[in-house]
C-alpha cells in the first residue's frame, strides 16, 4: 500500500465533504450510456473482456486514425504513467519536468533510483519548452509534458510543442501527458498524436478519469510506437487489469459528444463562477484551460488546506517560486457555493 502522508488523510476525510474539489475528478459524469453498459455487462462478468478490451481500442484507433498497434490500454494512466517512469529511468536516468507539474512519474522515477530534473516554469506559468530542451543531456531518460499542466491550468502553444517534440524525440524519449486535453476547445488540433502518426519516439498519454468522470472506474491508454508498447507492456501486467465492467461503460462512452460537451459546459460554467468568486475577493488567479485552478494565498497553504477543511470544502495547496498557492478543482455549481462562502470568512 502507499505510505500514509497528508495527502492520503485528506482524501480519507474527502467522503463528508460538502465541496470535493481536490482531485481533479469531474462531477458530471460517467454518462447515463455508461452506466447502463455497466449495469448490463454485470451477467457477462464471469467471462474476461478479450474481445470488448479490442472493440476499445479499435474505437480510439479509428478515431485518432492510429493502427491499435499503437495504443496500450490500462486501468488509468497511472499505470502507464509507472510503466514509463520505471523504463526510463532505469540505471540512474533523469527524467526532466516543468516545476510545479504533475509530479506521479518523476517521484516514481526517483523510487526507482532515477533523477529528477525541475525546470522553473515560465513567468506566464506556462511549461518552459526552450528551457526544458536546453536540459536534455547524456543522461536524460525522458522529458515529460503534461499539457494542459497541472496544477497551473495553462497550455503551451500547439505548434510550438510540435516542434519540439520532432527535435527532442531524436535525442530522448518525450512523454505527453494529455489528461486534461478533452477540456481544450480542439482536442484533435491540440494533440501530439500526430507526431506518433509520423513516427516519432513519443508517448501520449490519455484517460477517461476528466471529462468522461470514470476516475473511479478506472481507464486509460498511451498511443506511442508498438516497440515502445512493446517495452512497456512488461511492467503493466497486460490490459487484464481492466474490468469488463469499465470496458463496457468506455466504448459507450467514448466520443459520446452530447454528454462530453454538456459536462464540459457545467465545468466552464462552474470556472466562471469561481474566477467572479475569487476577483471579488480580491485575489488573482492563472486563468485555466483545465478542470482546476490555481491561485496565490495570503495564508499559510496548510493552515489554509485545514480551515477549508473545517467548513466542509476539500482543495489543495501548493508552493509555486516559493510561494503559497491553492488549487480548486472544478466542482457541481453547489460545491462552488460552499467553496465560496467558506472563502469569504478567510479571506
Ligand atoms: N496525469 C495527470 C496530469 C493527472 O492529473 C492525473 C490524475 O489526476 C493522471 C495522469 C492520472 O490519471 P488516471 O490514472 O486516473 O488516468
Amino acid at each position: 500500500g502507499k505510505p500514509v502522508t497528508d495527502e492520503t488523510v485528506i482524501l480519507d476525510a474527502a467522503p463528508a465533504l460538502k465541496a470535493r474539489l481536490l482531485a481533479n475528478e469531474n462531477p458530471f459524469g460517467p454518462s447515463p450510456a455508461a452506466k447502463k453498459a455497466i449495469q448490463e455487462t454485470l451477467d457477462t462478468s464471469y467471462q474476461y473482456a478479450f474481445m470488448q478490451l479490442s472493440t476499445l481500442s479499435g474505437k480510439i484507433a479509428a478515431y485518432e486514425g492510429i493502427n491499435q498497434s499503437n495504443i496500450m490500454l490500462n486501468s488509468g494512466s497511472s499505470a502507464l504513467l509507472l510503466a514509463a517512469a520505471i523504463h526510463y529511468s532505469k540505471g540512474g536516468k533523469s527524467i526532466i519536468t516543468g516545476d510545479p507539474s504533475y509530479d506521479d512519474l518523476p517521484t516514481s522515477a526517483l523510487r526507482n533510483g532515477g533523477k529528477w530534473v525541475k525546470v522553473p516554469l515560465t513567468k506566464d506559468y506556462k511549461l518552459d519548452l526552450d528551457a526544458m530542451e536546453a536540459k536534455v543531456d547524456d543522461n536524460t531518460g525522458l522529458v515529460y509534458i503534461c499539457n494542459p499542466n497541472n496544477p497551473t491550468g495553462t497550455v503551451v502553444d500547439t505548434d510550438k510543442l510540435k516542434a519540439f517534440c520532432e527535435r527532442v524525440s531524436k535525442k530522448t524519449m518525450v512523454f505527453v501527458d494529455e489528461a486534461y486535453i478533452d477540456y481544450l476547445p480542439d482536442p484533435q488540433a491540440t494533440t501530439l498524436i500526430g507526431g506518433v502518426k509520423a513516427g516519432q519516439n513519443i508517448i501520449v498519454a490519455r484517460t477517461f478519469s476528466k471529462l468522461y468522470g470514470f476516475a473511479g472506474l478506472r481507464c486509460g491508454y498511451i498511443v506511442a510506437q508498438p516497440d515502445t508498447i512493446h517495452a512497456l507492456s512488461i511492467y503493466t501486467g497486460g490490459a487484464f487489469n481492466l474490468s469488463a465492467t469499465t470496458i463496457a461503460a468506455a466504448i459507450a462512452g467514448y466520443r459520446e459528444t452530447d454528454f462530453l460537451q454538456d459536462a464540459l459546459k457545467k465545468t466552464i460554467a462552474s470556472r466562471e463562477f469561481l474566477y467572479a468568486t475569487l476577483k471579488k475577493e480580491g485575489y488573482e488567479y492563472i486563468p485555466s484551460s483545465a478542470n482546476f485552478v490555481m491561485f496565490p494565498l495570503k495564508m499559510d497553504g496548510a493552515k489554509f488546506v485545514g480551515e477549508m477543511m473545517k467548513r466542509g470544502v476539500g482543495i489543495r495547496n501548493w508552493k509555486l517560486n516559493g510561494a503559497d498557492w491553492c488549487r480548486v478543482s472544478i466542482g457541481r455549481m453547489d460545491e462552488m457555493e460552499a467553496f465560496a462562502d467558506a472563502f469569504k470568512q478567510l479571506s
